[in-house]
């Protein structure tokens, strides 16, 4: 098969500062807008791994890296954020192609990557230790101080991002990190080790591994050299992380899947409601941990929400990734989109009524592409498969409820508890329902909103942690803790017996 595309990131792998092929199985990354081919990579290798794990820690206990003072590592962060910054067209193309995103959506996912670094920065800059109170003749200090090696393993839906907000952090803190990015999307990453080549950061102290989870991801997670696993991915994979960190006593931080609620009350501005529902569900083709996939409408309001919703979602341009007027574009996978239809068919037998899409397109780009069209199902109850399992791709559920305590009860009725949505004029009633609901972040009157200082993360199955925001950083570190005598007098306990002389 002929590569489409010249500014394809190279088959070499970034391990422990040196470029070179990898000697592990093939990956193939395809443009999910025509299944062209973007590059056959050469996948980690355990010796690989196992290298970039050694050169790692080689790296991480130098003295050059771990001497840096705080303003001195941020200016490395700092070039890496401008780095990104200046490439951000370069890597939305390589992102658009690997991933069928929108190229309006990997620009900012770019920049935002850009800025994580320059807010690392910031916070490393400004993290302060501790002098505790002290409870005798003594100094109490608690301070932190690096993991070593950390490993970040990423999923495929927005890998810059992803990566950046492992790595940035990571690095700040003052760690080597071994990062493995999915095996659908590989080549954004290698981008971004070019990109922190050139800042100047020491080599050894970031290697990026593509390879497969079961061998590279595995092996990372399971090294003793590995103190810390950071992971963005789904929920199975996530708890089997956890478990073999439980063995090692390893931290983890686990970013995983989500089944999100959003409630709308019928006080709510509903043309503010229905563009924050359909941007929650259907931007990022709804390949997105927050999708707001499980829609809850009052029922007095219910036909007629739902009726504008339905004809709303039929306007949205589902498109090529290259067109600035796509609002929906490809899926990332042929098996993924397989595995969307194969959700919204157990809908059907669940006793869903499919008021929109329901199919993959036909005719014109489409054909060439995986495309999906944006799904409105109806008519199920919270307790069928499409409203308990992540779908991860365009298809909403909606149900009608009678009162506040219901919305509660069913926005909270899931495994999950990533976020929640609420829609409604009464502050008060957003503060009481946004309370209730068991969620890592609740979004009133809007969806799907991010700062870098905000922290992120979920509870129940949605996982363990949380990323972003000023603690970011201290999730790459461990704590220690000093007492200084300042009192210069023996021990009272075993002074009565030292006698004198020397
Ligand atoms: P995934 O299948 O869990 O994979 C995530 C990463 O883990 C990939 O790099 C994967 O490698 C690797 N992996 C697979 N098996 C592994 C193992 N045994 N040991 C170590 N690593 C392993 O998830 P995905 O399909 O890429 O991503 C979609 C999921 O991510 C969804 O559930 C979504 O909700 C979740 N997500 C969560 C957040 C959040 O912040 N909460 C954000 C984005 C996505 P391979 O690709 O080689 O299999």
């Amino acid at each position: 098969m002929l590569i489409a595309d010249d500014k394809m990131p190279p088959d070499l792998l970034y391990v422990g500062g040196e470029w070179r092929p990898g000697r592990g199985a093939e990956i193939t990354s395809i443009f999910p807008a025509d299944r062209s081919l973007n590059r056959v990579l050469h996948g980690a290798s355990r010796e690989d791994v196992l290298e970039a794990i050694d050169r790692a820690e080689a790296a991480q206990r130098d003295p050059t890296w771990r001497s840096l003072k705080a303003h001195e590592r941020a200016t490395c962060l700092y070039r890496i954020a401008q780095g990104i910054a200046d490439n951000a067209d370069r890597i939305a193309h390589i992102q658009s192609r690997d991933t069928g995103k929108t190229l309006k959506e990997t620009k900012a996912l770019a920049l935002s990557a850009a800025g994580t670094f320059r807010y690392f920065a910031a916070v490393l800059e400004t993290a302060e230790d501790a002098m505790t109170p002290a409870r005798g003749d003594y100094l109490s200090i608690s301070a932190h101080e690096p993991i070593g090696v950390v490993a970040a393993i990423t999923p495929w839906n927005s890998p810059i991002a992803s990566d950046a907000q492992k790595v940035a952090p990571a690095l700040a803190a003052g760690n080597a990190v071994l990062l493995k990015p999915a095996s659908w999307s590989p080549l954004v990453s290698l981008e971004l080790a070019r990109i922190v080549e050139a800042s100047g950061l020491p080599k050894g102290l970031l290697s990026v591994l593509p390879g497969s989870g079961g061998v590279v991801g595995d092996l990372l997670v399971g090294h003793p050299a590995v103190g810390k696993v950071s992971f963005t991915g789904g929920t199975e994979v996530g708890r089997g992380i956890a478990r073999k960190a439980a063995d090692k006593m390893m931290p983890v931080s686990l970013e995983l899947g989500g089944k999100s609620a959003t409630i709308v009350f019928a006080d709510a501005d509903l043309d503010v409601a229905i563009a924050g529902v359909l941007f929650g569900i259907f931007s990022s083709s709804g390949q997105s941990c927050i999708a707001g996939s499980r829609l809850l409408v009052e029922r007095a309001i219910y036909d007629r929400f739902v009726a504008r919703l339905v004809a709303a979602t039929g306007r949205l341009v589902v498109g090529h990734p290259f067109d600035p007027a796509t609002q929906v574009a490809p899926l990332i996978h042929d098996d993924h989109r397989d595995s969307v239809a194969d959700y919204v068919r157990i809908g059907l037998e669940e006793g869903a009524t499919v008021l929109t899409g329901g199919a993959a397109p036909r005719g014109d780009v489409y054909d060439q592409g995986i495309y999906y069209a944006p799904t409105i199902l109806a008519g199920v109850s919270n307790a069928a498969r499409i409203c308990r399992e992540e779908i991860f791709g365009p298809v909403l559920v909606v149900m009608p409820f009678d009162d506040e305590a219901e919305a509660i009860a069913v926005a909270n009725d899931n495994d999950f508890g990533l976020a929640c949505g609420i829609w409604t004029r009464d502050l008060l009633r957003a503060r009481r329902v946004g309370g209730a609901v068991k969620a890592g972040t609740v979004w009133v009157n809007t969806y799907k909103q991010f700062s870098i200082a905000t922290p992120f993360g979920g509870v129940k199955d949605s996982g363990l942690g949380r990323e972003k925001g000023r603690d970011g950083l201290r999730a790459y570190m461990s704590q220690k803790s000093w007492y200084f005598d300042t009192s210069e007098r023996p021990h009272p306990w075993a002074a009565s017996v030292l006698g004198g002389g020397a």
